[in-house]
C-alpha cells in the first residue's frame, strides 16, 4: 500500500469527516459501546486507545497502551464511532480495563479494510468530479488543456458511464467489408480507448457506427490509393515500354488498412472528424506500350505497386443534421503513404 493509500485519522477535517461516516456506514450506525443505533450526528469518532496516551509512538510505548503491533493510534483499526452519551461517561475511565475492550478491537481490526475502502472509494469520486469540473470550465481552444481534454475524458467518460471492458465489442470490420466487395482487401479498426469513445460519440450524436464510418473510409481510401499508384506508374522514368499505350487502373490484389486513431473536435457547430491509420499491400495494373524489341512491337506488362505507409483523413459534419455515413466528404492526406513500382513481372 503506497503513502498516498494511507488512511487516517489527522488534521485534516474534511478527511475526518469522510473517515467518520465510513467509520458509522461499517457500524450500522452503532454507537461501539452501548451499541445502540444512534442518529448520524450523534455519532463521533473514537480512538479505542486514546489518542492522549500516545504522545510517542515507541514500540514498547505501544504495547504497553494495548496497541496491536503495526497499528498506529489514528489508524483504523483503532477507530470506531461512539455515541455522545457514551462518549461522556467514557472520559471518566479508561476503557482499556473493560473487560468489552479486546472485542471492540478486534471488531475494528474486521472492519478497517472496509473502512479503508470506503474512504478510498469516496475520495476518487470527488476527485473525478472535480476532474469533471475543470474539465468542463477547461479553455479546448488552449492547445494543453486540449491536449490533456482528449487523453483523459475518454476514460472519464467510460468510467462515468461503468463501462465493461469486458463486454465491449472488440469485432473488426474486415470480414464484413471483404465480403461486400468481394476484393482481397482487409480493413481493421483497432478500437483503444479512444476510439471507443469516438465511437460511443457518433453513436450518440448521430446514431451512426464508426464501423459504417470506417469502411466508407476505407473505399475512399482503397480509391485514392489507386489513384496514387496509377500516378506512381505514370511518373516512373524507368519502365521498360518506351511509350504507353494504355495503363488499366490498378487493381487491389491485398490490403491492409488498420484504422487506429480518431479524433472528434467540436468547432463551428461542426464536429471534425479526423481518422488516421496505416496501409500496407500491393495492387497491380496492366501497362501496354509499344516496344520494339518484343516480337509484337507491343508490350503488355503486369506492374506491381507495393503501398505502405499512414494516411489520415477527415470530414466536418453539423452536429444537428443526420449523417449518412454513405457519401460522407473526405478529405484526406496520403503523402506520407509510400508507392513503390515493381516493374520486374
Ligand atoms: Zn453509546
Amino acid at each position: 500500500m503506497g503513502k498516498e493509500a494511507l488512511i487516517r485519522y489527522g488534521s485534516d477535517s474534511n478527511a475526518n469527516a469522510l473517515l467518520r461516516s465510513a467509520l458509522a456506514q461499517v457500524s450500522g450506525l452503532r454507537c461501539y459501546s452501548c451499541t445502540e443505533p444512534k442518529p448520524f450526528p450523534d455519532l463521533q469518532i473514537d480512538h479505542l486507545v486514546p489518542r492522549s496516551t500516545l504522545s510517542t509512538n515507541s514500540v514498547a510505548h505501544a504495547e504497553a497502551s494495548r496497541l496491536p503491533v503495526g497499528v498506529h493510534v489514528d489508524d483504523p483499526e483503532n477507530l470506531a464511532v461512539i455515541c455522545g452519551r457514551c462518549n461522556r461517561l467514557k472520559s471518566d475511565k479508561d476503557f482499556r480495563n473493560s473487560l468489552a475492550f479486546e472485542m471492540h478491537q478486534k471488531e475494528a481490526a474486521q472492519r478497517a479494510d472496509q473502512v479503508r475502502k470506503i474512504v478510498a472509494t469516496v475520495r476518487d469520486g470527488h476527485k473525478l468530479a472535480s476532474q469533471l469540473v475543470s474539465a468542463a470550465q477547461a479553455d479546448l481552444a488552449d492547445g494543453e488543456a486540449r491536449a490533456l481534454f482528449i487523453e483523459f475524458a475518454p476514460a472519464v467518460v467510460q468510467r462515468l458511464a461503468g463501462l465493461d471492458e469486458a463486454s465491449v465489442d472488440f469485432v473488426t470490420v474486415e470480414t464484413a467489408l471483404r465480403a461486400e466487395r468481394g476484393l482481397p482487401l482487409d480493413v481493421r479498426l483497432v478500437l483503444d480507448n479512444r476510439l471507443r469513445f469516438v465511437r460511443g460519440l457518433a453513436s450518440t450524436l448521430w446514431s451512426v457506427d464508426l464501423f459504417d464510418i470506417v469502411r466508407e473510409a476505407a473505399e475512399y481510401v482503397v480509391s485514392a490509393l489507386t489513384d496514387r499508384a496509377g500516378l506512381a506508374i505514370d511518373d516512373h522514368g524507368e519502365q521498360p515500354v518506351s511509350a504507353r499505350l494504355d495503363v488499366s487502373p490498378p487493381d487491389v490484389m491485398d490490403l491492409e488498412l488498420t484504422f487506429s486513431s480518431a479524433e472528434v473536435q467540436r468547432h463551428d457547430g461542426k464536429m471534425n472528424f479526423v481518422l488516421k491509420g496505416e496501409a500496407d499491400g500491393w495492387l497491380t495494373a496492366h501497362v501496354v506500350g509499344y516496344d520494339p524489341r518484343a516480337l509484337s512491337g507491343y508490350r503488355d506488362s503486369l506492374t506491381d505497386v507495393w503501398v505502405f505507409g499512414q494516411f489520415e483523413l477527415w470530414f466536418a459534419h453539423p452536429l444537428d443534421q443526420p449523417l449518412e455515413p454513405h457519401g460522407l466528404n473526405f478529405g484526406a492526406n496520403l503523402d506520407a503513404v509510400a508507392c513503390d513500382v515493381d516493374w520486374s513481372s
